[in-house]
């Protein structure tokens, strides 16, 4: 299928613009969504499981964004189980303490299952995550981080792996979920592919999961890879629910823009509430972290006298979500136990705060 071209555009306008119908007289605006399992024979493409019509109108849109080419997966966890199977046996995968708890979780499986080694390192430490990759086939970063909120220096790490392993450093991968696309662009920094967990931001209505993998432009094999996981694993996304999230990628530049200038208006405020004993921002975006007087038994209470804010697992709607992470199992444990993660949506910044003032009176 083709699509609408617009080249030179910004972000903001791409999110809008691309992945539509070529503009012929009489032509649909939106792409449908195309249900079918498989092709009239001799086509470019056979059967389902390769591609469809409605995901290539998405995997257009993201790969704009990313600067990259995208494919997608039925979630952000099976787009990372792509970018884990690329490692070899007894394979070695560098990541930061406090990634995703699903990706600490995949990877401890996959190390219980003695498929590959995990080395573990501080998501700030240029010099550590460089050190660690001595041998490494992996490299598997997320920032910010989830829930810790760190930053990675991404351009120091890749300039540190160049100059100390030059060709044989490892494959390095980003998850760009918290950031989103028009928050960072890691492909430009020169790491091999992005992850992302489209459930969050990018579809941004809590209705659909989704992720992609988006390989920098270059790296032809590993995109090639990844095409080929997919079509043989299988985790593809349905197309109703990749035209869910193109659907939802429209509004993206103005529901990230609402829900960060809330979010730092909530930073001031949460910094100064005599409850909260710390609070984590890492500077951009809607997401921040507080750490609340009176440990996990309060972190709880919090969540649970919230009326306006949803106390619910997950991120990145249109609605405002707050959830105490350890209550998650798979959470390192050096994540706080009285760390309360909020996603702030887009609705009224006052009505927020009074909600979540009320919930922290409540809980004190
Ligand atoms: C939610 C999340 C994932 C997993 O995505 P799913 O769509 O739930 O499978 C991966 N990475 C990050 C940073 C996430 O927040």
């Amino acid at each position: 299928m083709t699509f609408a071209q617009h080249d030179g555009t910004r972000a903001a306008t791409q999110v809008v613009a691309l992945g539509r119908p070529d503009r012929t007289p009489g032509a649909p605006v939106n792409v449908p969504v195309t249900f079918t399992s498989t092709y009239v024979a001799d086509g470019e493409v056979n059967y389902a499981r390769v591609s469809n019509p409605t995901w290539e109108a998405l995997e257009e849109v993201l790969g704009a964004l990313e600067g990259g080419v995208a494919r997608v997966f039925a979630s952000g966890l099976a787009a990372i189980a792509a970018v884990v199977g690329t490692v070899p046996a007894a394979g070695v995968v560098v990541v930061p303490r406090h990634v995703y708890s699903g990706t600490t979780a995949l990877l401890a499986e996959r190390v219980g299952a003695g498929a590959l080694q995990v080395r573990t390192v501080d998501a700030e430490d240029v010099e550590g995550i460089v050190a660690a990759c001595e041998g490494a086939d992996l490299l598997m970063l997320e920032s910010p981080t989830n829930p810790m909120m760190e930053l990675t220096d991404v351009p120091a790490v890749m300039r540190g792996l160049l100059a100390r392993y030059g060709a044989r450093r490892p494959l390095v991968v980003c998850d760009n979920t918290f950031a989103t696309p028009l928050g960072q662009q890691p492909l430009r920094w020169g790491v091999d592919a992005v992850v992302h967990s489209a459930t969050k931001y990018l579809a941004g209505h809590s209705d659909v999961l989704l992720g992609a993998v988006v390989v920098a432009p270059d790296r032809v094999a590993l995109q090639e890879r990844v095409h080929t996981y997919r079509s043989l694993y299988g985790a593809i996304p349905g197309p109703m629910e990749a035209w869910l999230v193109l659907r939802g990628i429209r509004t993206l530049s103005v529901r990230l823009e609402r829900a960060s200038a809330s979010a730092e208006v909530l930073v001031g405020r949460l910094e100064e509430h005599p409850a909260v004993q710390h609070v984590r921002y890492p500077g951009f975006g809607a997401m921040i972290s507080v750490e609340v007087d009176g440990g996990a038994a309060a972190a709880e209470a919090v969540c649970a006298a919230a009326r306006l804010w949803t106390h619910s697992t997950s991120l990145g709607g249109v609605e405002s979500q707050l959830e105490r992470r350890r209550r998650h199992a798979p959470e390192a444990g050096t994540v706080p136990d009285n760390l309360i993660r909020l996603s702030v949506g887009v609705e009224d910044v006052e009505d927020l705060w009074a909600d979540l003032e009320e919930a922290l009176r409540a809980a004190g």
